[in-house]
C-alpha cells in the first residue's frame, strides 16, 4: 500500500460510469429511462474521445445531459505524479481512495505501445522476488480504477481509439494478482476489448497470473483474452519457494489447466514468464526442466525476464552470458523464447519494481515534521 497525503473527495451519491461494462451501462441507462443506444453513444464519448464532461458531449440532448449530471460522473483516478524515463517509458502513480495509490506503466516500442496495468493495491501472494509483495495486500481495485488507469494514460498520450493508437497492447502485469479480483478485472478487460471501449483485439489484452488454477478455467469461459503464466521454476520445490501459491496449485495442476485453456482456445498460445535470478533458477538443469515442461504445451512461448532488483531483496540479476546461454538452450530445443528487455529501470518502472514512491516521501515528510515539532519544542 502506498500512503498519500490527500483526502479523496468522491461524489458518493453519484455513480461512476467507468465502473460499467457495455451491458452494465445500458442497464444503468434503462434505469434512468433511456434507450440502450444512448448508453453506447456516451460510451464512445468516454473511451474514444476521452471526454469526462457531459457538457461537451454535443450530440447528447440537453435533457439527458442534465439527467447524467444529476446521477453520475466519469471518474478516472487522480494522477499523483507521473514521470518519463530516458527510453520513453512513462509511469503514473494514481491515487485511489483512502490514501492508496497504484502504478501504471507505458512501454513504447517501434511497432507497438504496451500499457502495464495494476489490479490490486498491494498483493497477497508474497512472491519472494517481487517488490509489490513487500507491501502486503490492501484491497482490490474497482473496475473504474482499473480501466481508469488506461483512460488516464490514453488521455496523457493522446491516444485515439481506431485512429491514432498509442496504446496497442495492455498487460495485466502491474501490481496485484488479477485473478483474485476476477469480476472487476474481467469487466475492465471487456472495456479494453469493446469496440465502443478501447477496441483492442483479444491477443492484445493479456492477463498474467501466478497460477490460480480454478480461476484460469473460469477466465477461459468468461472472456476472450490472452494468458500469461508466471512460472519462474519448473520443479515444485523451487517454485514453491519462489511463488508460495505453488503449494496450493502445484505445477502438474497448473500445466493441466493450461492444457485445458489451449483445448478450449485452439490456435492460441500461452506465454510463460520466467524471471532469471542469479544462481537460483538460471542453471542448465533448470532450463532442462523447463524444456521438459514446455514439451507438454505445444506452441507456447517462454518470456525470460532478467530479475529487476529493489531495495532489500536477497536476489540478484543473472549475468548476461548466463541469460543468453539459458535462452540458447531453450531455442535449441525448439522452444520459442523471448528475452524481455528491461525498460524504464531509471524510474523504477520495470517488472516487479512497481510500488510507488509516495510511501517513502510520506515517511520522509513525517520524519521531517517530527523533527520540526521537536525543534520547535526545543525553541519554546
Ligand atoms: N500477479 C501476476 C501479475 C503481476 S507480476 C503474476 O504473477 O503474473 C508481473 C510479472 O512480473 C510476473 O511475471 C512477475 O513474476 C514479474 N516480476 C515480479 N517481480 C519481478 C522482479 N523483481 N524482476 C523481474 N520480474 C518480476
Amino acid at each position: 500500500m502506498t500512503q498519500v497525503n490527500q483526502v479523496e473527495v468522491t461524489p458518493n451519491d453519484k455513480v461512476n460510469l467507468l465502473d460499467f461494462d457495455r451491458q452494465g451501462l445500458r442497464e444503468f441507462f434503462a434505469g434512468i429511462g433511456e434507450k440502450p443506444y444512448r448508453a453506447d453513444q456516451v460510451m464512445k464519448w468516454i473511451y474514444h474521445r476521452l471526454e469526462d464532461n457531459f457538457e461537451n458531449m454535443t450530440d447528447v440532448g440537453k435533457v439527458l445531459r442534465a439527467k447524467l449530471e444529476a446521477t453520475c460522473y466519469v471518474g478516472p483516478p487522480k494522477t499523483m505524479f507521473d514521470k518519463g524515463a530516458a527510453d520513453g517509458t512513462h509511469k503514473w502513480l494514481l491515487g485511489m481512495d483512502g490514501g492508496n495509490a497504484v502504478e501504471a506503466v507505458y512501454i513504447p516500442e517501434p511497432t507497438r505501445g504496451t500499457l502495464c496495468v495494476s489490479s490490486q493495491v498491494g498483493c497477497g501472494l508474497n512472491c519472494q522476488f517481487c517488490s509489490t509483495a513487500t507491501q502486503g495486500f490492501n484491497r482490490n481495485l474497482a473496475t473504474s480504477e482499473i480501466i481508469g488507469q488506461m483512460w488516464v494514460a490514453a488521455k496523457h498520450l493522446g491516444n485515439i481509439t481506431h485512429q491514432n493508437r498509442r496504446i496497442t497492447n495492455v498487460v495485466m502485469m502491474g501490481m496485484g494478482e488479477p485473478l483474485l479480483n476476477f469480476d472487476n478485472v474481467v469487466k475492465a478487460m471487456s472495456l479494453m476489448r469493446d469496440d465502443f471501449g478501447f477496441g483492442l483485439a483479444s491477443k492484445r489484452v493479456t492477463l498474467s497470473t501466478a497460477g490460480l488454477v480454478p480461476m484460469i478455467d473460469k477466465l477461459s469461459e468468461a472472456i476472450d483474452v490472452s494468458l500469461a503464466v508466471s512460472l519462474h521454476a519448473a520443479n515444485d520445490e523451487l517454485r514453491t519457494e519462489l511463488v508460495p501459491l505453488n503449494k496450493r496449485y502445484p505445477i502438474a495442476e497448473l500445466v493441466a489447466s493450461c492444457q485445458r485453456w489451449l483445448a478450449r482456445k485452439p490456435r492460441t498460445s500461452i506465454t510463460f514468464e520466467y524471471t532469471l535470478m542469479k544462481g537460483v533458477n538460471d542453471q542448465p538443469e533448470h532450463a532442462r526442466q523447463l524444456i521438459k515442461l514446455m514439451r507438454r504445451l505445444p506452441n507456447c512461448k517462454v518470456n525470460l525476464i532478467p530479475f529487476n532488483p529493489f531495495p532489500g531483496t536477497r536476489f540478484e540479476r543473472s549475468d548476461v552470458e548466463v541469460i543468453r546461454a539459458f535462452q540458447t538452450q531453450l531455442l535449441n530445443a525448439g522452444i520459442l523464447t523471448m528475452l524481455r528487455r528491461t525498460r524504464g529501470d531509471d524510474i523504477d518502472a520495470a517488472c516487479g519494481q512497481l510500488k510507488g514512491q509516495v510511501l517513502d516521501r510520506t515517511r520522509r515528510q513525517a520524519e521531517f515534521r517530527k523533527r520540526l515539532d521537536e525543534d520547535s519544542a526545543h525553541a519554546a
